[in-house]
């Protein structure tokens, strides 16, 4: 990964963090999507410390926030020039249904919308960096989402889990998004990471969040398949895949190479992903510019 750069979202914690300084390790200049920089600071240490560099480059954004992520994309693209992998990274699983102030979902604004749109905005540097990456970390948990096409900002309490979703929608757009950059040298993939224990399940209750340390997969174990997304010879060329890892990988042997599986049969539905990217267009406001 020598001369390549990469930009992490939510790079400040669990897998994205662990996606940072495997990638640092392998030689990347990884730029870092934080929050904040309460969480954003000790991140880049961290990454500087167990990467062994010095420290990366920091953009700050609150990615459930459409005006922030134009912010973040508009700050990288007056650094850099090129991007060679781009991973969409930060999630978020609410347990509640709260509106952002531009009156969008808020797990849908920052696992679908936010990546929807950092990403058209930066495709100008992923062409000029081509061949080069984007890597959406999706979930298996999209193969319980149903779309709801009257209220996709989910204005509304919907039907179903937001997170699932999002999930859904993230993998749908992957698929339409390889179909309009066949050709062009820039693949994009989804990866399901698998369960791993990080702060995402900071709403379940204290004695699940304790199973799950021992039963799940740790951080950088659930970084695992992201950092092969993002850097394995493998998979040059390949795109509009969707990889997904068992969810115990402590126990067993796994190899990134069986993980590419079918997504959920909903989202390869061509027609809804084509629909989807329109209306993300009117209300990310990319369609005006
Ligand atoms: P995590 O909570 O440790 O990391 C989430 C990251 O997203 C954090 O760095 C956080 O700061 C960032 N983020 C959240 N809201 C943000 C906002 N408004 N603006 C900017 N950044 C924001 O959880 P994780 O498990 O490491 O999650 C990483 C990705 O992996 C997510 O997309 C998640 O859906 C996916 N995933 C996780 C699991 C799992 O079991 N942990 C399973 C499947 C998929």
């Amino acid at each position: 990964m020598e001369g390549k750069t990469v930009l992490v979202t939510g790079a400040t914690s669990g897998i994205g963090l662990e996606t940072a300084v495997a990638l640092t390790r392998l030689g990347a200049d990884v730029v870092l999507a934080a929050r904040n920089r309460e969480h954003g600071v000790p991140a880049c240490r961290e990454v500087a410390r167990r990467g062994g560099r010095s420290e990366p480059e920091i953009l700050f954004a609150d990615l459930s926030v459409m005006a922030e992520v134009r912010k973040l994309a508009a700050e990288f693209m007056s650094k850099r020039d090129k991007l060679h992998v781009l991973v969409n990274n930060a999630g978020v699983n609410m347990n509640r249904h709260v509106l952002t102030a531009e009156g969008i979902e808020t797990t849908m604004a920052i696992n679908f919308f936010a990546p929807f749109l950092l990403t058209s905005l930066l495709l100008p540097a992923l062409r000029a960096g081509s061949p080069s990456r984007i890597v959406n970390v999706a979930s298996v948990m999209h193969r319980k989402g149903t779309l709801d096409w009257d209220d996709l900002r989910g204005a509304r309490e919907g039907p179903g889990s937001a997170y699932s979703r999002s999930k859904l929608a993230l993998v749908l757009f992957t698929r339409e998004l390889a179909r309009q950059l066949a050709g062009s040298g820039v693949t994009a993939n989804a990866v399901c990471p698998g369960g791993a224990a990080t702060s995402i399940w900071r709403v379940a209750s204290p004695l699940t969040r304790f199973a799950m340390r021992l039963l799940l997969k740790t951080p950088r174990e659930g970084a695992r398949l992201p950092v092969w997304a993002a850097s394995s010879p493998e998979l040059e060329g390949v795109t509009g895949e969707y990889f997904e890892t068992p969810a115990h990988l402590r126990f067993g042997l796994w190899e990134e190479r069986k993980a590419r599986k079918a997504p959920a049969p909903a989202a390869l539905d061509d027609g809804a992903a084509r629909r989807l990217w329109k209306m993300a267009g009117e209300i990310t406001g990319l369609s005006h510019g």
